[in-house]
C-alpha cells in the first residue's frame, strides 16, 4: 500500500508545499505557516481584551495627584503642570462619558505649550506618560513633510501610537500624542513662495485633519519603505494631542501686540507693568498666528500654556532635587562600585554658574557635570577607595582644561 501523504490538518498542504510540520497527537499536524497565523489570531484576541482595561473612575488620577507626581521630577513650571494635569484628567473623563440624552458631549481640548528649549517641555510629557493608563508617544514635527516630499507623512504620527499600543487600534484611538517642535512647521514669512513650502502650511493642513478628529489611514510600519503594507484606519476623534515648541523670537510679536494695546483705547491695567524677562507669560493665540501657525490649527489647540525661563535658583534645584536628578544618577553609578560620591555645595554652584555663563541652560548641567567627573569615572573603579569628594578646585581644573565648545554642542 502506498504511503499516505502527510498533510497540514489546517490548510491541507503537503510537506513538500511548506517548510515544516509541527506534530501533534493522533496524526494531527500543523504547518509552519498556519502556526504563525494561529499565533497572530491568539495575539489579536488576547491583546484587544487586555490592552483596553475598563477605566474605573477610582483609577483615574485627579489633577492634584498628577501635578504632585510631576513635581517629583520637574522643577517649577506650575502653570504648565496644572494645565497638563487638568487636560489629562479631562481626557479620561471624556473616554468614560456615557451616551446620555442631554446632548452634552465633552469635546477634547488639545494643548499647546510654548517655552524656550531646555525648559522641560519634553520632560513634562515623558513624566506624565509614566502616570498614564493610555498609549502615549512623542513625535518630532521637524521630520514631517507634505505627502510626496522627502521626510515622513503626517500619518506616521499615528504609526508610532499604534506601535506603542501593540497595534490595538481601539487602545490607540484613546491615546495621547506629544508633538514636539511644532513651531518648526510654522509658515516661513508672509509671502507664499513660488517653490512650495515643504515643511510649512501644507504640513499644518495635514496635521489639522488629525487634530480635528477624522478617520485616517495609517501605514502600520510607517514611512514609505513598505508601499505594499495594508493601511489601518484610525479614528483620531478621542486622541489627545499635546504640542510643544520653543517659538524662538515670539517674544517680539508678544511685545508688539502689548505695545499696540497700551497705545490703543483700553490701556489695560495688566500691561502697565510688563515683566520683560518673561514675555511668554503674556502669550495669546494671535501671537501664534503672527508666528506662522494657521488659524485653523490654533483653533484646534484651545489650551495655550507657557513654560518659565529657568533662572539660577531653578537650575540649582534641577541639579539635585528631582527624583532622578543628575547628581543622584552619578551617586548611584558610583555606589554600584561601592564608592560614596559627594559633590561639595560650591561645586554645585559652580556647575550652575558655568551653565549660565555658556548659555547652556538645563541641558548643559549634565555635560558640565560629566566633564568634571569623567576622569574619576575612569580611574575609580580600579582603585580601592571607598569615598570620592569633588571639591571646587578639582571641578575648576577639569572645566578649565575642557574644550568649552564641545560642551556647547552637547
Ligand atoms: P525642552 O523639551 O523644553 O526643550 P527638555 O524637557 O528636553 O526641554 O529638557 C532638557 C533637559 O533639561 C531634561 O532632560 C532635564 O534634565 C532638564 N530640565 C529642563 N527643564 C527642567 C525642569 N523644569 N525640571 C527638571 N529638569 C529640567
Amino acid at each position: 500500500m502506498a504511503k499516505q501523504l502527510r498533510r497540514c490538518s489546517f490548510c491541507g498542504r503537503t510537506e513538500s508545499q511548506v517548510d515544516f510540520f509541527i506534530m501533534g497527537q493522533d496524526n494531527v499536524q500543523i504547518c509552519n505557516e498556519c502556526a504563525i497565523q494561529a499565533a497572530e489570531i491568539v495575539k489579536e484576541n488576547t491583546e484587544s481584551k487586555s490592552k483596553l482595561p475598563h477605566l474605573q473612575k477610582e483609577d483615574i488620577p485627579k489633577p492634584v495627584e498628577i501635578k504632585k507626581y510631576l513635581d517629583q521630577y520637574v522643577i517649577g513650571q506650575d502653570e504648565a503642570k496644572k494645565f497638563l494635569s487638568v487636560a489629562v484628567y479631562n481626557h479620561y473623563k471624556r473616554l468614560m462619558q456615557e451616551k446620555t440624552n442631554d446632548d452634552v458631549e465633552i469635546e477634547k481640548s488639545n494643548i499647546i505649550m510654548v517655552g524656550s528649549t531646555g525648559t522641560g517641555k519634553t520632560l513634562l510629557a515623558r513624566t506624565i506618560a509614566k502616570k498614564l493608563h493610555v498609549p502615549f508617544t512623542i513625535v518630532d514635527a521637524t521630520v514631517l513633510t507634505e505627502a510626496g516630499y522627502v521626510g515622513e507623512d503626517i500619518e506616521s504620527i499615528l504609526t508610532r501610537l499604534l506601535q506603542v499600543a501593540d497595534y490595538d487600534v481601539k487602545a490607540a484611538e484613546r491615546g495621547i500624542v506629544f508633538i514636539d517642535e511644532i513651531d518648526k512647521i510654522a509658515r516661513k514669512g508672509d509671502n507664499p513662495s513660488i517653490t512650495r513650502d515643504v515643511s510649512g502650511e501644507g504640513v499644518q493642513q495635514g496635521l489639522l485633519k488629525l487634530l480635528e478628529g477624522s478617520v485616517v489611514n495609517v501605514p502600520p510600519q510607517g514611512g514609505r519603505k513598505h508601499p505594499e503594507q495594508k493601511m489601518i484606519p484610525v479614528n483620531t476623534q478621542n486622541i489627545l494631542f499635546i504640542c510643544g515648541g520653543a517659538f524662538d523670537g515670539i517674544e517680539k510679536k508678544i511685545a508688539a501686540r502689548l505695545n499696540t494695546r497700551v497705545v490703543g483705547y483700553s490701556a489695560a491695567l495688566e500691561t502697565d507693568y510688563i515683566d520683560k524677562k518673561n514675555m511668554l507669560q503674556y502669550i495669546a493665540p494671535q501671537d501664534l498666528k503672527s508666528f506662522g501657525l494657521i488659524p485653523e490649527i490654533i483653533g484646534r489647540l484651545p489650551i495655550l500654556t507657557y513654560l518659565e525661563p529657568l533662572d539660577r535658583v531653578a537650575l540649582r534645584k534641577i541639579l539635585t532635587e528631582p527624583k532622578n536628578s543628575i547628581t543622584k544618577q552619578y551617586v548611584k553609578l558610583f555606589k554600584m562600585d561601592h564608592i560614596e560620591l559627594i559633590f561639595e555645595e560650591e561645586v554645585l554652584e559652580y556647575i550652575v554658574d558655568k551653565a549660565i555663563e555658556f548659555k547652556l541652560g538645563a541641558r548643559g548641567l549634565r555635560s558640565i557635570t560629566e566633564t568634571i567627573i569623567m576622569d574619576k569615572m575612569y580611574e575609580m573603579p580600579s582603585k580601592n577607595e571607598k569615598k570620592l569628594v569633588i571639591n571646587l578646585e578639582y571641578a575648576r581644573t577639569k572645566i578649565e582644561k575642557a574644550n568649552m565648545n564641545r560642551l556647547k554642542i552637547a
